[in-house]
């Protein structure tokens, strides 16, 4: 009865209420965390998932288990990619109003062959993604959301119980996510690794403030050159950082608490395994605010809240430092013997 362009649009056309759910928009504000489950069947886990990070870590209820495998981290410099991810709200909005204007077009004249289309003479010679491309967008409705650093061919190794896991990609959460005895530092770092079969293994890091952070200092005048091109249009500003120095990242990891949970951001997808580390290290203000400033003012406050435990499990590993051998603090003495002579002669 109709031609099979009016079948393809009507395909088209319900399958844009999927399109919109894939669009969801998440925030820290509005739609906030409490609301992620709603915004798209994708999301439904932030809301039903009964392991979900972050979570406050109390102190004297982890279990300690010095058993664990030590956080055998193998880093290397490498070349990444600084990106702000995010989302120009309005290009979406009006790109699935042109896609369903563009199907309906296409309906109506298969029905009405002879109807004059107010907008569009030739639907077929358009492309919806042009045309939402080629308006002009106002560059204050690009939503920032996040800062990231991307490792182009990753950046070395996470080892545990055997496996390795590739560092991926590393990003910033201010104030924290994670909390220790219900206190909330001012910044989190969060390191991502993913293992060749798919599993995730994060290593948080919490910063107080203080002295600036060697690892955030190196990529100053990079982020800076991330928040200039946010005036683009684009959705995804990106700069290129050569030979990023990780020396910084690996330090401090003696006491560490571990759990299961899942990615902090939708769609929270679960079977995440979190390493925080306990070692609160410094970061300056200027550095907070240096991290803060590429983003949108929704998302300068981009913690989700802690979520219940459930009854989940947060072991603790702490060994203190091994005091020098014996055999060293002998070396030692003879050497100091040797030099006392040496000055005296
Ligand atoms: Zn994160």
């Amino acid at each position: 009865m109709f031609s099979p362009s009016f079948y393809a649009a009507l395909l088209i056309t319900i399958s844009t209420s999927a399109l919109f759910q894939r669009f969801a928009s998440y925030e820290y504000t509005g739609n906030g965390p409490a609301n992620w489950g709603d915004l798209s069947s994708d999301y439904r886990t932030c809301s039903t998932g009964e392991q979900q990070s972050p979570i406050n870590i109390n102190k004297d209820d982890a279990s300690v288990n010095n058993k664990l495998h030590d956080l055998d981290r193998l880093y290397v410099d490498a070349d990444a990619t600084l990106i702000n991810n995010g989302f120009n709200l309005l290009v979406r909005i009006l790109t699935l109003l042109l896609l369903i204007h563009y199907n309906l077009t296409i309906i109506l004249d298969s029905i009405l062959p002879n109807r004059r289309s107010p907008f569009f003479s030739n639907p077929n010679s358009l492309s919806h993604w042009d045309y939402g491309r080629r308006l002009n967008f106002s560059q204050y409705l690009i939503y920032l959301i996040c800062v990231q650093l991307k490792f182009d061919n990753g950046a070395g190794f996470l080892t545990q119980d055997g496996k390795n896991y590739t560092l991926k990609e590393l990003h910033w959460h201010a104030p924290s996510e994670h909390t220790i005895d219900k206190e909330q530092f001012p910044l989190e770092l969060h390191l991502v690794h993913r293992s060749n079969d798919g599993n995730v293994a994060v290593v948080a890091i919490l910063y107080d403030f203080g002295n600036p952070d060697p690892f955030i200092y190196q990529l100053k005048d990079k982020v800076e050159e991330l928040g200039k091109d946010r005036c683009s249009s684009d959705e995804v500003a990106q700069v290129a950082v050569s030979q990023v120095r990780t020396k910084a990242l690996k330090r401090h990891s003696r006491k560490f608490f571990k759990y299961v949970g899942s990615r902090t951001t939708p769609p929270c997808t679960e079977n995440v395994t979190w390493y925080i580390l306990g070692k609160v290290r410094k970061v300056s203000k200027d550095q907070i605010a240096l991290i803060k400033s590429p983003l949108t003012q929704e998302f300068q406050n981009n913690a989700r809240p802690v979520q219940p435990l459930n009854g989940r499990t947060v072991e603790l590993k702490s060994i203190p430092p091994s005091p020098p051998s014996r055999g060293l603090l002998t070396s030692w003495t003879v050497l100091r013997a040797y030099s006392i002579c040496f000055c005296e002669v």
